[in-house]
């Protein structure tokens, strides 16, 4: 298999128990990566390296196993349901978060719809849901059409969101003439429909993916957008603005920075929460007020956890954004910092 450091003769065997996910990408990315002037810190999103081998970490880091209430469906926050409706994606990511089952044959993807909309039906705090995966865009627009079939009808789903990086990987994707009528059937049954990019530098977003949100935004699509803070490809405060200024011009709001999580097989892509909370800052001071609309978050498996500042006493102040627990939401509170600490349970509990 070929390796950004080299070829290395590896086994089935070796790549599973070291986390390492199948290798593909699209003729489309490939080029646009190469012809950006930025393919030295690109390449690490797709290309396999040998750091991928060493990286320690978890395949679960969130919690993904123990909110799941049905096969394929999690429900760790009142409001939002995320469905895993596929475990392939059209390119895939050195650094994704749900390694244990992209590109695999998985039995963690939702298959029961009915039995999924009978939850919902059944759960009336919960006003949105989220497609997820993998990328459901790898689905066909007919596929997707008959999940709806199940969501639509509920009266309490205010919206349905759409996770993805297929806009970046493929954006011809959403040339597809169908489409159009799936976004419609979303409005009028008086929800909002919402995707959710996952663009993580300026140098990802292409002319036609810019053209097909902008076509897409004229129907009434709303678009997000989230990316990854990702040691070699985007640490940088200039590259971060530039890529949230440029998803503001196109009517596409940044949403969240994630910190990257300690994954195994990918927890090389971590910067420290100190150089981390420098980037958000840095960000934040090249920005319009209207600008900056994204949260630099830590999807920890205690809640989505808003990181906000490491101040002069050397304590990392935080604020939970999202918990299972709705009186912890918004409550600041703090942890002493340790050199190189890139997650939570990194930092003492003093
Ligand atoms: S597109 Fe999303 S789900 Fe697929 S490999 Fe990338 S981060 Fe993971």
């Amino acid at each position: 298999m070929k390796f950004l450091e080299g070829t290395r003769v590896v086994t089935e065997g070796e790549l599973e128990c070291n986390g390492i996910t199948r290798y593909q990408v699209t003729k489309f990315y490939r080029e646009q990566v190469m012809n950006s002037g930025y393919y030295d810190q690109l390449r690490y999103i797709t290309e396999p390296s040998f750091e991928e081998f060493v990286s320690s970490g978890k395949l679960d880091t969130s919690g993904e196993h123990d909110n799941t209430v049905i096969p394929g469906m999690q429900h760790k926050y009142a409001q939002t349901g995320l469905l895993l409706v596929t475990d392939r994606c059209i390119s895939y990511c050195r650094y994704c978060f749900r390694k244990r089952f992209v590109g695999k044959q998985s039995d963690e993807i939702a298959t029961d719809f009915t039995q999924i909309a009978r939850y919902i039906s059944n759960h009336p705090e919960m006003t949105n849901v989220l497609l997820s995966g993998g990328d459901p865009f790898v689905l066909s627009t007919a596929r997707l059409d008959k999940i709806l079939d199940h969501l639509l009808p509920i009266p309490h789903l205010d919206s349905i969101r759409f996770g993805t990086k297929a806009i970046a990987y493929q954006p011809k994707r959403f040339e597809d003439p169908a489409l159009p009528a799936l976004f419609q059937r979303i409005h009028e049954s008086g929800k909002a429909s919402v995707v959710v990019t996952h663009f993580d530098h300026i140098s990802e977003i292409s002319v036609d993916a810019e053209r097909n949100i902008r076509s897409l935004r004229a129907l009434g699509v709303q678009f997000l957008n989230q990316s990854v803070l990702l040691a070699k490809v985007n640490d940088d405060p200039e590259i971060l603005a530039a890529t949230f200024a440029k998803c503001h011009q196109m009517g596409v709001r940044p949403y969240y920075l994630f910190q990257a999580r300690p994954v195994k097989g990918a927890s090389h892509f971590q910067v420290s929460l100190r150089r981390g909370t420098q980037i958000a800052s840095g960000i934040n001071q090249r920005l319009s007020g209207i600008q900056k609309t994204f949260k630099y978050i830590m999807s920890h498996y205690t809640g989505k956890i808003e990181i906000l500042d490491l101040a002069g006493d050397d304590r990392i102040y935080m604020r939970y954004h999202q918990n299972k627990a709705p009186e912890k939401v918004g409550k600041i509170f703090s942890r002493p910092y340790l050199d190189g600490a890139c997650w939570l349970d990194d930092l003492p509990e003093a």
